[in-house]
């Protein structure tokens, strides 16, 4: 791999990149900047989002135009204005060693006049939405006579908004002899088109395979019908407390329902759609940049500029329609060498529209079940304990308190001391799982997809999960180190962040069970142990009281009133509408800070 100077890149370049930390050039830089740098052809590039490609066209630009020449010289045209504020805010990054470069971004929503202002200052970089760019061209603010690069920043998303006449009048506005550079994630007819009639014999490159998505993402499916959508959603936020995730709509009603309906269940989320202000976009952005904002409800145009390289997830509470832009969601997440999961929900009928996705991104979705009220519950705890297991004690400052503590807890061993702790932390959720429904649609399973429920397996519980890095093959492969007999056979695996099951066949249970005590095998240096589970039922999932005791903690369950099951005849969970008035129904976790809690969603501000 060369490094940025060994591309053809100058000394005040490269040191504005390491500034930036960035070390090494990704595939897209490495192919687009000795290109461009040495020839004037034009470009035609496969790039998704989060391949460098900002940085893969503006770059050779930088180290090509004259600064001593005040006209515009690249124009560079993007389909949102949060893009166009990125890139903007990039090349100003990527350039800020070199003297008389100027970048002014220009789009709608914001001062005409201030724009007008920067651009007869003189910049030599425009970047610009389509139609404020065409504004500006009618006015003659914007003059592209000497411009030498045009650059279509994701092409087919300009097209999927409409932008079709816009890009036809910059396009006439440029000089011939400009070189076009064109990046885009999907190259359907109409971006086609357009390569066709504006461009001479481009030289094409690619950052990977065509419309192929990025390898760091799996992707799942979910089935529900429209009572279960909204629920089994907040089922997979509960079962990931670190979810850091957007969830993709198609409208900007649909998005606001699903952000309010979070919001008032009590989770860390917001709405992002072009029906806010800029400032309202600005401030939504930037809360979830920081992380204060845990889940983001988002249209696709909408969601388009934001950079964020460490989501955990990227749902489609319904799948786009377009199957191509089913890419662009999913490629939110997995950016920057990070791992990432795509989560779809499909009713029996979107069930459709998976294959000629699979097909796009050349990967099986993995058919995964919402989670049981159990499931939820045992991975919240485990995670819990994982945090108790990797706090840092502040011996200085708790050393005065603990006297009085240790006298109070005196009377209480070990065990009641786990037990009372767990319990404040989990009284709630547990009895708000308490008699969770099913949500999984069986009705319209995919037969060629569904695992068979074989009343001949055995279903299996194991300590380890997607976080110590497990995934299906390697399960298969853990179980065949066993040894437990030939050719047996391995059914359903459900892979969780920090334990997973699996079935096998009933007729081997026993061996199993012994193979897995007398060799005690590890996995990544985790012991692993497993106990046999029993099938879950529709309508009578985990989370039994047991025995009529009553739970430790304070009266109510540790605070507040008490609140009800998630399966309990007051309220219906499987009811987005019925939830949605009872904004407390959230389960929430107790415990010394409460905006902490995973389960909550209200995560410690940073
Ligand atoms: P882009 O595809 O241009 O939106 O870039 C995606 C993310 O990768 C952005 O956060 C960039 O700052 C970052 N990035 C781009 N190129 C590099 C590189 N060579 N090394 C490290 N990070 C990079």
């Amino acid at each position: 791999m060369s490094t940025f100077l060994e591309l053809g890149l100058k000394e005040p370049i490269n040191r504005a990149l390491t500034d930036l930390g960035y070390e090494k050039p990704t595939v897209i830089q490495e192919k687009a900047i000795p290109q461009i740098i040495s020839s004037t052809d034009d470009l035609k590039a496969f790039a998704q989002t989060g391949t460098g490609k900002t940085a893969a066209f503006s770059l050779p630009i930088l180290e090509l135009l004259d600064p001593t020449n005040s006209n515009v010289q690249a124009i560079i045209l993007s389909p949102t204005r949060e893009l166009a504020v990125q890139i903007g805010n990039n090349i100003k990054d990527f350039c800020k060693y070199i003297k008389d470069i100027k970048v002014t971004t220009v789009y709608g929503g914001s001062s005409m006049e201030d724009q007008i202002r920067s651009l007869k200052r003189g910049s030599q970089i425009v970047v610009g939405t389509p139609g404020r760019t065409v504004d500006l061209i009618n006015r003659r603010a914007l003059k592209l006579g000497n411009v030498q690069w045009l650059v279509l920043d994701e092409a087919d998303e300009m097209l999927n908004m409409g932008f079709k006449d816009e890009l036809d009048n910059v396009l006439d506005a440029t000089p011939d002899s400009k070189q076009t550079l064109l990046f885009s994630a999907t190259f359907p007819r109409e971006v086609e088109a357009i390569a066709k009639n504006y461009m001479t014999k481009p030289v094409e490159i690619t950052s990977g395979e065509k419309n192929q998505g990025s390898d760091n993402v799996s992707h799942e499916y979910y089935s529900v019908t429209e009572r279960t959508r909204y629920p089994a959603l907040k089922r997979i936020a509960d079962l990931n407390p670190d979810i850091y995730a957007i969830i993709f709509c198609r409208t900007r009603r649909e998005t606001q329902e699903v952000a309010d309906n979070l919001i008032k269940d009590g989770y860390n989320a917001d709405a992002l759609h072009g029906d806010l202000s800029q400032a309202q976009r600005d401030s939504v952005m930037g809360k979830f940049r920081k992380k204060t904002i845990q889940i983001l409800v988002a249209t696709d145009v909408a969601a388009r500029g934001l950079d964020v390289t460490e989501l955990t997830h990227v749902i489609n509470h319904k799948l786009p329609d377009q199957i191509e832009n089913y890419n662009h969601r999913s490629g939110r997440t997995g950016r920057a060498g990070n791992k990432g999961i795509s989560i779809v929900l499909v009713n029996g009928k979107e069930k459709g529209k998976l294959r000629p996705i699979e097909r796009i991104i050349k990967k099986k979705f993995i058919e995964t079940k919402v989670p049981s009220g159990k499931e939820i519950c045992q991975n919240q705890l485990m995670h819990l304990i994982d945090k108790v297991q990797n706090i840092e004690v502040n011996e200085s400052q708790i050393n005065e308190f603990l006297p009085n503590i240790y006298e109070k807890l005196e009377a209480l061993d070990r065990e009641e001391l786990i037990k009372k702790f767990v319990s404040l932390e989990f009284n709630t959720m547990l009895s708000y799982y308490e008699n969770a429904k099913d949500l999984n649609d069986l009705s319209s399973r995919d037969n060629s997809r569904a695992r068979t429920v074989n009343e001949n397996m055995t279903r299996f519980f194991i300590n380890i999960g997607r976080k110590d890095s497990l995934n299906p093959a390697k399960l298969i492969g853990l179980i065949n180190d066993q040894n437990i007999g030939d050719k047996i056979e391995i059914g359903a695996i459900d892979i969780l962040d920090t334990f997973s099951f699996f079935e096998l066949d009933k007729n081997f249970e026993d061996k199993t069970l012994e193979a897995f005590s007398s060799n005690r095998p590890d996995f990544d240096g985790r012991s692993v142990n497993i106990e046999i589970t029993k099938k879950e039922r529709s309508g009578g999932s985990g989370g039994r009281r047991r025995g009529g005791k009553k739970p430790f903690g304070k009266k109510d369950g540790g605070f507040g009133r008490r609140r009800s099951s998630e399966g309990s005849s007051k309220r219906s969970d499987d009811s987005g509408r019925r939830s949605e008035r009872r904004s407390s129904d959230r389960p929430k976790s107790t415990g010394g800070d409460r905006k902490s809690s995973g389960f909550g969603r209200r995560r410690r501000e940073r």
